[in-house]
């Protein structure tokens, strides 16, 4: 059984998705007026983690995340730098983009843009006018939240304490400030606008997502995803705009992430602690070793960065990435030894158990480590056999469909016939017949191959 925590209902269910084997996944993706900072690839590696751990457990997953190209962020930017929201935009769309493929985060199916689903917004807007959810005031329509009855459920609001009718034209806006909001804002001097029958003008932020989401998805899908932040006002928003307009259910599970905070502070650029990838970048840190440290903490808890424990999740990581090493380089003898295979069968299936349950990356981790604790001990003992170290590093990979964390580009295994001079090698130094291991020694090493004589055993290398 699979089981995640729905913000909606605020306690775990079980997941079953709208078509068997099938899930639509939703996510909310970057308002494209600054690079990313490592906040945002907490919540996208969140995503990720979740869309390869459904990926493994067998699903098929249909995945959009929006691109935000207009709103008053961007809008702010672009006339700051007197160029078009198009040119503004651009450039941080396509780091975006890098910056997902050295995080390892597995591209969305569709990126759609704002900017290029204006009609369906305008028909969505059109549709809550007339259905009587909207109303024009000085040129913008607003929603109006009185007439939605379930305002409020997502982000746990009473709206007993509303004042009917006030109104609120920003795109974030505080809980405090719970007010009917721009589905349509009229055009302003200098800013963008399109002719539209609603008018001149852009729509406000909230209703690309219902748009782009049902565009895509349809009207019901089965997993909507963001940070927390996300919750409130934009999510409750999109439900009921969706919901208004369609009459049905739009989200079956709201997943969350919660904040990544730096030193124990809201990130921020006037704090000196506001960090975008790149930043990280070039200090040095392995994106990888990054990419790790945001995935090993379970999403709904807050994380804290520190250069300390960025650290110590790169040791982590290294020792991974060392035991896999070994099982790559080390000669082993014919056959299988008991039990070492089921233990790896054992290791894969806690794993997949501790994600399906609310994606438990701790208990998952744990499963991992304490198998390589196992299996290096055995390796001490000569207790793992060639078999076996096959079986380990099947189900490595199978595990990193998931983690992404180990090198992309692994050296190829060695060929039989050279394993078979490292054997014999091996048996001509413990009959003491020296002279025949030290030419097959050389051999090896003519044809690109270093050997390394350890407690452990004799390790192979290949010369770069
Ligand atoms: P934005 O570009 O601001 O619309 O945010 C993109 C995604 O990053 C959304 O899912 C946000 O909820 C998420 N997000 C923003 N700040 C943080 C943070 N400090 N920690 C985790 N997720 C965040
Ligand atoms: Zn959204």
């Amino acid at each position: 059984m699979i089981r995640f925590f729905n913000t909606l209902s605020g306690s775990l269910e079980e997941f079953r998705p709208l078509k068997e084997g099938e899930v639509r996944l939703y996510t909310c993706g970057p308002t494209v007026y600054d690079y990313p900072h490592i906040g945002n690839y907490r919540a996208y590696i969140f995503e990720d983690l979740l869309k390869r751990f459904l990926l493994l457990a067998g699903f098929k997953v249909i995945h959009v995340m929006n691109i935000t190209d207009v709103d008053d962020k961007t809008i702010k930017g672009a006339a700051r730098q007197g160029v078009s929201l198009q040119e503004y935009t651009a450039k941080y769309i396509s780091a975006f983009f890098e910056d997902l493929k050295v995080l390892r985060i597995m591209p969305a199916d569709i990126y759609p843009r704002a900017t290029e689903h204006i009609p369906d917004m305008v028909r969505m807007v059109r549709g809550l006018l007339d259905r009587g959810y909207a109303y024009y005031k000085d040129g913008s329509v607003y929603f109006s939240i009185q007439k939605f009855p379930a305002y409020g459920r997502l982000a746990k609001i009473d709206l007993e304490e509303l004042k009917a009718g006030a109104r609120v034209d920003s795109d974030e806006y505080e809980k405090e400030s719970v007010h009917d909001f721009a589905l349509w804002k009229k055009a302003k001097e200098g800013e963008p606008f399109w002719e539209t029958e609603l008018g001149s003008g852009r729509p406000g932020w909230h209703i690309e997502c219902s748009a782009m989401s049902t565009r895509y998805l349809g009207p019901s899908i089965d997993i909507h995803c963001g940070g927390i932040d996300n919750i409130f006002p934009h999510h409750e928003n999109e439900i009921a705009q969706s919901e208004a307009y369609y009459g049905q259910k739009f989200v079956n599970y709201w997943l969350h992430c919660h904040h990544l905070v730096v030193e124990g502070e809201k990130m921020s650029k006037s704090r000196g602690n506001f960090y975008t990838l790149r930043d990280l970048l070039e200090r040095g840190v392995d994106p990888v070793d990054l990419r790790f440290f945001l995935l090993s903490t379970h999403y709904r808890k807050m994380l804290n960065f520190t250069f300390d424990s960025l650290e110590q999740a790169k040791a982590s990581r290294q020792r991974i990435l060392d035991f896999v090493y070994e099982l790559e380089h080390r000669t082993f003898a014919a056959g299988s030894a008991s039990e070492v295979q089921s233990l790896a069968e054992k290791m894969l299936s806690n794993f997949r158990e501790a994600l399906a349950d609310d994606l438990n990356i701790s208990a998952a981790l744990a499963a991992l480590f304490e198998f390589i604790r196992e299996i290096n001990s055995r390796l001490s003992r000569e207790q793992v056999k060639q078999d076996d170290s096959v079986a380990i590093l099947r189900a490595l990979a199978e595990l990193d469909r998931v983690l992404a964390i180990l090198p992309e580009k692994r050296e190829d295994a060695l060929s039989p016939e050279l394993m078979e001079k490292i054997e014999q090698r091996q048996k001509a130094r413990k009959e003491k017949n020296f002279a025949l291991a030290d030419a097959l020694r050389e051999e090896l090493s003519q044809r690109g191959i270093i050997l390394e004589d350890t407690k452990e055993g004799v390790r192979w290398k290949r010369i770069k």
